[in-house]
């Protein structure tokens, strides 16, 4: 690719309303900042902008901030491996956006990020060898184009505006408040009320001890089961390095070891011990939990560890809420909402002036971007991945998709390196086109669903599976791969195997 445009955006095109940017990249999230600066740092003549639908940066952790919202990686992985943190272990959502901010300030890409503009559609036209890219803008409407080489789609995996909300028979009989923690409502007081917050997964269990104390008493009402770990908010090793003065870069790069070492014994015993797994987790809940609380039937999931995320629950704060009786737990399904609250299956009224409807997201296939490719609109179903960051027959487009169980954004800052490798081998041989493409020895290959219900099964991965892209039986057409394997496949991933068509 022959990148000629200055390294600031500017007017130009068809039209003097059309911008042109060397790279294009959606979304200003952990994402999107991390492509950002990897883009800057590798080819700083390169013209780029960020686009988000979103009035601020952060994504996930702006759309986010109900009580209580943090991380359950620990941000040594979470964090980029450019970028030091400073902080305990597992950090509060405004302390990574915060973090976030720093990056911003430091590579000075403020002025690459254009909020309230949702990108609507993207049509690649083999003949300008050029995106062509439709944005609405959100606070007035006005309907704007950019056009570029190559478009970087850091768009996150859920629809930002539009939570996952199961409708429940008599909801709207209900006399009090339903709220969903993507939309928390910013004044809510929910000081002397009786809360009770539907789901099991990490959300419920970082809002339950945060709003316990304040409410009058919070259950957590549960279909099934979730796995937790309660780690210390803070490494043992990090508290160590600090008190010894060593320099924080260093007490970065040694955490983000020893937490991933931690990480891939933890995926090594899911793989060949799950049985010896369970029963950890298990075990180290008991001695949390309230004297004779019904850990087979509150604490024991129906899927082995690693086939969802692990919640975590640092200082196991969420048992400690059990504990104090300001939590509690109802394992049951829910029969009807009444005026007062949610009767479930068993009979049992609990009464509640707030529902939390912790019931997590309606997933989102590019950012609900429409693709065309020389006129053809794509069916995204009909592709197959190219090592989870490219896609058979769309050129010139890359995204960033995170690990689900290990820390996102280990695999931004691997990504990015790979789209830099192939920026830099499009410039070597001259092409300004990239396309995966199966090659004849690939013909025929089994086409496998984007996720194995046996690999990693969360509710919102398996109600979307309809409508995602897939993966094929071999390399490079696969993903979902654990972060100890791409640490090696990756950075070696041969660009000349056929797979990578250059024109
Ligand atoms: C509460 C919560 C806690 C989490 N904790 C962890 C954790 O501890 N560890 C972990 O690894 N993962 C965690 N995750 C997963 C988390 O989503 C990822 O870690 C990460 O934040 C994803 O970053 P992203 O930039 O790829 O996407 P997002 O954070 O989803 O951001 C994408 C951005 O793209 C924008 N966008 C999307 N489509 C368009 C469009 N068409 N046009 C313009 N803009 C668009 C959105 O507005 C959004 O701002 C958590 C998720 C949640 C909800």
């Amino acid at each position: 690719m022959t990148m000629t445009e200055p390294a600031t955006a500017e007017p130009r095109g068809d039209s003097p309303d059309v911008e042109h940017v060397d790279v294009l990249i959606v979304g200003a999230g952990v994402s999107g900042i991390g492509a950002a600066h990897h883009l800057q740092e590798q080819f700083p003549d390169r013209s780029f902008v960020i686009l988000d639908a979103q009035d601020n940066r952060g994504g996930t952790w702006w759309t986010h901030r109900y009580p209580g919202v943090r991380s359950d990686s620990d941000l040594f992985t979470y964090g980029y491996r450019f970028k030091p943190w400073r902080g305990p272990s597992i950090a509060a959502g405004e302390e990574i956006l915060n973090y976030l901010d720093e990056v911003i300030d430091q590579d000075d890409l403020e002025r690459h990020i254009r909020y309230h503009q949702r990108v609507a559609a993207a049509s690649w036209s083999t003949e300008d060898r050029r995106w062509t890219v439709e944005v609405t803008r959100g606070d007035d409407g006005e309907h704007l184009r950019y056009t570029t080489n190559f478009l970087w789609m850091c768009q996150g995996y859920y629809n930002h505006a539009k939570p996952y909300q199961p409708q429940w028979e008599g909801m709207d009989r209900f006399q009090g408040l339903v709220v969903h923690p993507q939309q928390w409502p910013e004044d809510l007081d929910l000081s002397g009320k009786r809360v009770v917050v539907i789901g099991s997964g990490s959300t419920a269990s970082t809002l339950i001890p945060a709003i316990a104390q304040e409410a009058a008493h919070v259950t957590m009402l549960q279909r099934s089961p979730s796995y937790f770990l309660a780690p210390p908010l803070t490494h043992e090793l990090a508290i160590t390095l600090r008190q010894l003065d060593i320099p924080e870069d260093w007490t970065h790069e040694i955490l983000r070891r020893a937490y991933t070492a931690q990480f891939n014994e933890l995926a090594r015993l899911a793989h060949e011990a799950p049985d010896e797994l369970h029963a950890f987790l298990m075990e180290s809940m008991k001695p949390l939990l309230p004297e004779g609380f019904d850990i087979e039937k509150h604490f024991t999931p129906r899927y082995r560890p690693w086939q969802q995320r692990i919640a975590i629950v640092p200082e196991g704060d969420l048992f400690a809420a059990l504990r104090e009786g300001k939590a509690s737990i109802v394992t049951d399904t829910i029969d009807t909402f009444t005026e007062k609250g949610i009767r479930v299956s068993s009979g049992e009224e609990l009464e509640a002036d707030v529902v939390v409807s912790a019931t997590g997201f309606n997933l989102s296939v590019m950012g609900d971007v429409a693709f065309t490719v020389d006129d053809e609109p794509v069916d995204f179903t009909e592709r197959v991945t190219w090592r989870g960051l490219m896609i058979s027959g769309i050129p010139n487009m890359a995204y960033v998709f995170g690990y689900f169980r290990h820390s996102w954004t280990l695999r931004v800052d691997l990504v990015s390196d790979l789209v830099g490798r192939i920026f830099a081998h499009m410039e070597d041989k001259g092409a300004t086109m990239v396309v995966p493409t199966l090659r004849p020895e690939d013909a025929g290959m089994q086409l496998r669903p984007w996720s194995d219900p046996e690999n990693f099964n969360a509710g919102y991965v398996m109600r979307s599976q309809h409508i995602l892209f897939k993966q094929g039986d071999r390399e490079p057409w696969t993903h979902m791969l654990e972060h100890a394997q791409e640490m090696e496949i990756l950075p070696k991933a041969d660009l000349d195997d056929g797979s990578l068509v250059y024109s």
